[in-house]
């Protein structure tokens, strides 16, 4: 065991020298070449090491404050996601020393030069250093020891670890303690996955006694148990309520809105709405994204709906498939709302279904329905109304009586949630679905964001740059989010 420790401390300096090293040799270089006769007083071999030592200290400590120094993780990506913070940080940094050396901007291509090539060559040397490490340290074999759960379930989460640590015997809590005793004995390393907390505590005192580390997949009970020193730096900001940082409550109900978003493929969504259909039942779909979860905080309504069994939630926003992988919830795909209605609209079309739509501007609206007529002849447009002009329990009640097969409402969140719960349970069946901005981008009186933002998953950055309006909500919600989101990994 110790043998085992002394050798990732080495492994871990090891690791680090080998980022920091190539990387300051390629920055001196640069500076050397281009900006050094920029600088009022130019260096020379003495100004030189104290500039690559300040440069080697500076990303060192970059480099752990993102924990890119850790030495076995669940995910590949998070020693790269640890290295970009770095570099750009330390890079950034040291372009403005060279500003204030030379007393005026001085070009910054070399700067952005120098960050490419770091980001390159460090990732290429991320990958070399896990080959490395897999052989001098060999696998992290851990025993997962899961209650409350399916073993389909657990098994999903873990294949979504692909870093260095491998789940090698999975224990039911059901089996008993002493069953996981033995179990722990043969193990170097723990996973706790919502245990009853009278269990959980036996396990990781035992756990303890037997050196081996304990792990927690996010499981609220579980997170709180985790330490006490977290703790206690995670309820400091229930005291300091006046920053805009979530209270601890909040933290776990952004926990549960992500353990109830929906796991599956825009495909097999459509099966499901397709299934509905068939068999007359009636289905009530959020598409969400950080935004809608953050408003939910504040919004009792919203936040019941999001927590309510019969309402089902979809990704619709790259951010929350991060947030969901950070959380440790494993690989999720985004089902964009826009795709999703766009694909209702097939459905209605094949089976002549009947469709009604509520929201969006007059003019959208009526090019939705010029669209429809067009593009889908045999859907039954059993109601077109725009979402300014109307009484909206008026509208409600019309489509109370066409009973669509297919209700969608823009008219953002939460406004379009809202109105379909309030009504929901008077409806005999259907899709209900609220689509936000989707009539704007259906009816083409918007454009969605070119491909290539789409492939990079950087849609979001396409809306706020065409609609800077859009800044401080991004700022509020996924931002924040994403920032709560951190936090909560943090204490985990
Ligand atoms: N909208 C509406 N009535 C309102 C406010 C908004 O019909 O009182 C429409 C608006 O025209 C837009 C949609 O609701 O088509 C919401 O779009 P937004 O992009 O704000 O929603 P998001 O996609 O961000 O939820």
């Amino acid at each position: 065991m110790y043998d085992y420790e002394l050798k990732k401390r080495i492994y871990s300096l090891f690791s680090v020298a080998w980022l920091v090293l190539p990387a300051t040799v390629l920055f001196i270089l640069l500076w050397r070449q281009i900006y050094n006769y920029m600088t009022t007083f130019p260096y020379y071999f003495k100004g030189f090491l104290m500039l690559s030592f300040m440069y080697a200290l500076l990303l060192g400590s970059f480099l752990k404050v993102f924990d890119g120094v850790q030495t076995v993780y669940f995910h590949r990506v998070e020693p790269l996601l640890s290295l970009v913070p770095s570099i750009l940080g330390v890079n950034f940094i040291f372009y403005m020393v060279t500003c204030l050396l030379s007393t005026y901007l001085v070009p910054v291509w070399g700067f952005a030069v120098l960050t490419l090539a770091d980001l390159l060559m460090l990732s290429l040397i991320i990958k070399v250093l896990a080959h490395f490490r897999d052989k001098v340290l060999g696998e992290q074999k851990l025993l997962l020891i899961y209650a409350g759960h399916s073993k389909q379930e657990v098994k999903r989460i873990c294949e979504g670890w692909d870093g260095a640590y491998k789940v090698d015997t999975m224990l039911s809590a059901d089996e008993g303690f002493d069953k996981c005793k033995k179990a722990i004995k043969k193990h170097r390393a723990v996973v706790l996955c919502d245990l009853p907390s009278e269990l959980r505590d036996k396990v990781a005192l035992y756990c303890q006694e037997k050196n081996a580390a304990v792990y927690f997949v996010p499981g609220m009970s579980d997170m709180i148990f985790k330490n006490g020193h977290g703790l206690h730096y995670f309820e400091g900001h229930l005291i300091r309520k006046k920053t805009k940082e979530l209270t601890m409550a909040q933290r776990f109900t952004l926990l549960s809105y992500l353990k109830k978003v929906y796991r599956g493929s825009i495909e097999t969504l459509y099966e499901r709405a397709q299934e509905v259909i068939e068999r007359g039942g009636k289905e009530f779909i959020i598409t969400a994204n950080p935004q809608t979860f953050m408003s939910a905080l504040s919004d009792d309504e919203l936040n019941e709906l999001l927590l309510k069994d019969e309402v089902l939630t979809v990704p619709d926003g790259y951010g929350l498939i991060v947030a969901l992988k950070l959380a440790g919830f494993g690989d999720y795909q985004k089902i964009a709302g826009v795709e999703f209605a766009k694909l209702l609209l097939k459905m209605a079309e094949i089976k002549s279904l009947k469709v009604f739509l509520y929201g969006a501007s007059e003019e959208v609206i009526r090019r939705m329905e010029e669209m429809i007529k067009r593009d889908y002849p045999h859907v039954v447009l059993a109601g077109a109304y725009n979402g300014y002009d109307h009484d909206h329990d008026e509208i409600m009640q019309k489509a109370l009586e066409e009973k669509p097969d297919i209700f969608m409402a823009a008219l953002g969140v939460p406004a379009q949630e809202k109105l379909i719960a309030k009504y929901y349970d008077r409806f005999e069946k259907g899709i209900f679905l609220g689509v936000g901005g989707s009539f704007d981008v259906l009816s083409g009186y918007k454009k969605r964001a070119p491909k290539v933002f789409l492939d990079l998953n950087l849609e979001w950055l396409y809306r706020i740059c065409t609609e800077p309006s859009r800044i401080k909500k991004f700022v509020e919600s996924n931002l924040y989010f994403m920032f709560e989101l951190k936090r909560i990994k943090s204490i985990q």
